[in-house]
């Protein structure tokens, strides 16, 4: 019995954390996937917006699938240099605010200056703001950040060479517990992206060809909208592998692998749901079905703009997207699975 390298994909996982990859700051990350692909002898190219797809020849060359997974996270960037020397952030994708309360970052100036940081609220000490200033819903307007530098003023932090559109990383805070779960800001989706790494290693290491010709997209713009702007002549399926939804009244689960069967844009293609229902049920993959009301995926996007191909959806369950998300080591297995079975 042929085994997932489950090492390689925590060790890969980890590695593509610790590199910040805001959308349209995502060519140190791509770096690192180039590597991978090159190591695996897997052709590839970038496309002009700095994506990268690869190719691997299948068994059968007269169906082409695709499959993506996007390298870039939400994050922000300065919006301007405040009169007290702080900054105010714009966010970049779906960001949840409060989320990032206290977190510690830093920022990137053009010349490639780095600056510690935390984001906190404008007015954060119990001590000196009455409690319902302190309970404000958090939002860009209320939130700064303090730099730990010697800075008062506004032309103090200019004099650092901080301007407006420098990209701000936080920090991914990246744990595996002793109990299987893997916590972490951006497993969405950066953890499709080792997911997608250590499938085509576990092709490489046994010489197995995929069941078709397979385009492996790893797109750099999904959070805001414009992920793929590449589409192979005569492709006939788009998955894309992204992370599904665990807890919170949906029905995924953090140890298994979530199948979209609708999101907010599109119900995906009902015969290509229910291949990959079918190698989930002869397989013995744990799987669930779900439907997400205020999600999109690349191919989502990608059908929405009247290409004609199939498409579908799926990824390991997370908890908390777009928060301090968590999911288990057996549900980045069965999503494994299922590429292997699928694909
Ligand atoms: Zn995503």
């Amino acid at each position: 019995m042929l085994s997932i390298d489950m090492e390689y994909i925590l060790h890969i996982a980890n590695k593509l954390l610790s590199v910040p990859s805001p959308s349209g700051y995502t060519d140190n990350v791509m770096k690192i996937i180039e590597e991978e692909l090159k190591s695996f002898n897997v052709k590839f190219q970038y496309t002009k917006k700095h994506a990268l797809i690869g190719f691997i020849n299948g068994k059968d060359n007269t169906y082409k699938k695709m499959i993506s997974a996007h390298v870039d996270t939400i994050g922000a960037v300065v919006e301007k240099i405040k009169d007290n020397g702080r900054l105010k952030l714009s966010n970049i994708g779906r960001l949840n605010w409060s989320s990032l309360e206290g977190e510690n970052l830093k920022v990137i100036t053009n010349d490639n200056k780095e600056y510690d940081g935390t984001l906190i609220p404008t007015k954060a000490s119990v001590h000196i703001y009455p409690i319902k200033d302190i309970e404000t819903p958090r939002s860009s307007e209320n939130m700064e950040v303090r730099l730990d530098e010697d800075v008062k003023t506004k032309k103090e932090t200019e004099d650092l060479g901080i301007t407006p559109g420098d990209f701000v990383f936080f920090d991914t805070r990246t744990k595996l517990t002793k109990t299987g779960y893997l916590k972490s800001r951006y497993l969405d989706a950066k953890l499709c992206v080792a997911q997608l790494l250590g499938y085509i290693k576990f092709l490489s290491d046994n010489k197995i060809l995929p069941n078709t010709d397979l385009y492996i997209y790893f797109s750099n713009y999904e959070e805001i909208g414009h992920g793929i702007s590449f589409f192979p002549n005569g492709l006939n399926e788009f998955i894309s592998l992204d992370v599904g939804l665990a807890n919170n009244g949906t029905s995924g689960d953090e140890k298994k692998v979530s199948i979209c069967a609708k999101d907010s844009r599109t119900v995906y293609d009902y015969n290509l749901k229910k291949r990959l229902i079918a190698s989930a049920e002869e397989n013995e993959i744990n799987y669930t079905v779900d439907i997400y009301n205020k999600y999109g995926s690349d191919a989502s996007v990608a059908i929405s703009q009247g290409h004609d191909f199939v498409c579908g959806c799926i990824g390991p369950a997370i908890d908390a997207s777009h928060h301090y998300e968590r999911t288990h080591l057996d549900g980045v297995a069965e999503t494994i699975k299922l590429l292997l079975a699928y694909l």
